[in-house]
């Protein structure tokens, strides 16, 4: 049985984040990542804010080019445009960096390592046929949005959008991000994210049945991508495929005795945008600190700091998304008011321009 301080489960932004925090304030940690890389397959649209990317340090290396506004297409063709800066990242390079400045302080991280189960010997990964037993004073659920840690702790998300996004090539370069709302994609909307030479489109839906829907995604992302080739935006010639499941359902309870969650898996992610990178950085680094003071002072009380602090910096902000988010699926018979009302882009309707 190996021994460690803290267990964290998932290299992802929110895992990486934590792991450094915790081994910085010197807790010996274990970070494990299921995939065999760090950061691939990507399963993200890429876009982070501008202030994230000074908060978390990250090279240049990581950043493909700079944005300044959203535009945002509405139903009956009108578009709105708001300021937006950012940046359009390589997400498996800046998940890299991430886990690479955890390990520079000491984390210790197994990657094609899944956590499996807890029993009272300690936590069953597997890695391979192996099968390796730990045991750790803190457990971190940094495993995304379909967490196993979460399970354990009886708080796990129940709402998603689900994503499927194409690389294509640009027919034109792009300095905004834009954003289309359509009546069949429920709950979501299309993107056309800008990177150098190609596009990140996507589509985000929110399934109302299971059977047939990932046919259904396919159909619709092609139909989409067909549109904007139409329009001379893009090549429907698929670089790359990807996809994933976006917690919509808002915040979760966050600690339970000695266990944490941190990121998607705390559901985390804004509820209107999908938008998580940034809450999994700012929290990962909380949830490290926290669980680093519960292992050093001996008390897993402290662990209940994280969640204040959390909630006291994004607790409003995700319910109000939340509750924005209800407002918006209840009207969408009437979508183009709806989002005028609800959309981030019209939030206070004062710095959206629309024509
Ligand atoms: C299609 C799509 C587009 C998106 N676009 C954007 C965007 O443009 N901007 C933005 O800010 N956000 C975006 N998001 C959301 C963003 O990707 C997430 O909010 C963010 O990745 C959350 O980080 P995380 O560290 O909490 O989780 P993740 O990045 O999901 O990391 C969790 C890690 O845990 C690992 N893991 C899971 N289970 C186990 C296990 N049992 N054992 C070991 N490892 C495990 C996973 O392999 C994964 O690497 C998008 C999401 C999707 C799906």
């Amino acid at each position: 049985m190996q021994r460690y301080d803290i267990l964290v489960v998932g290299a992802g932004p929110a895992g990486s984040s934590a792991a450094r925090e915790a081994a910085k304030a010197g807790c010996r940690v274990l970070m494990v990542e299921k995939k065999m890389r760090i950061g691939l397959p990507v399963q993200c649209a890429e876009y982070i804010a501008r202030l994230l990317l000074a908060e978390s340090r990250i090279s240049s290396d990581s950043v493909i080019q700079g944005i300044d506004s959203m535009v945002t297409h509405l139903p009956d063709g009108g578009t709105a445009v708001t300021r937006s800066p950012g940046y359009m990242i390589d997400r498996a390079a800046f998940d890299r960096e991430l886990a690479a400045s955890a390990q520079d302080v000491g984390a210790e991280v197994l990657v094609n390592t899944r956590c499996v189960s807890r029993s009272d010997a300690g936590v069953l990964l597997k890695r391979g046929g192996e099968k390796i037993v730990v045991a750790s004073r803190v457990i971190i659920g940094a495993d995304g949005a379909r967490s196993t840690v979460g399970e354990w702790m009886g708080s796990t998300n129940e709402d998603f959008i689900t994503g499927l996004q194409y690389a294509l090539p640009l027919k034109e370069p792009l300095e905004n991000t834009e954003v289309y709302f359509r009546q069949e994609l429920f709950g979501g909307y299309g993107w056309l994210f800008p990177k150098g030479g190609v596009a990140n489109v996507g589509i985000g839906v929110k399934r109302r049945s299971v059977a047939g829907a990932s046919e259904s995604m396919q159909m619709m992302l092609d139909a989409f991508a067909n549109q904007l080739e139409s329009a001379g935006r893009v090549r429907n010639v698929p670089v790359s495929v990807t996809g994933g499941s976006i917690p919509v359902g808002g915040p979760l309870a966050s600690v339970k005795g000695d266990m944490m969650l941190v990121g998607d898996a705390a559901g985390q992610t804004d509820a209107i945008t999908g938008g998580g990178v940034p809450q999994a950085v700012i929290c990962g680094r909380m949830a490290g600190k926290a669980a680093a003071r519960a292992v050093l002072e001996d008390d897993t009380d402290i662990l209940m700091d994280y969640e204040r602090e959390w909630q006291g910096l994004y607790g409003r902000a995700l319910r109000n998304a939340l509750e924005k988010r209800h407002l918006l699926e209840s009207r969408w018979g009437e979508l183009e008011s709806a989002i005028k009302k609800y959309w981030v882009a019209f939030e206070g309707h004062c710095d959206a321009r629309t024509r």
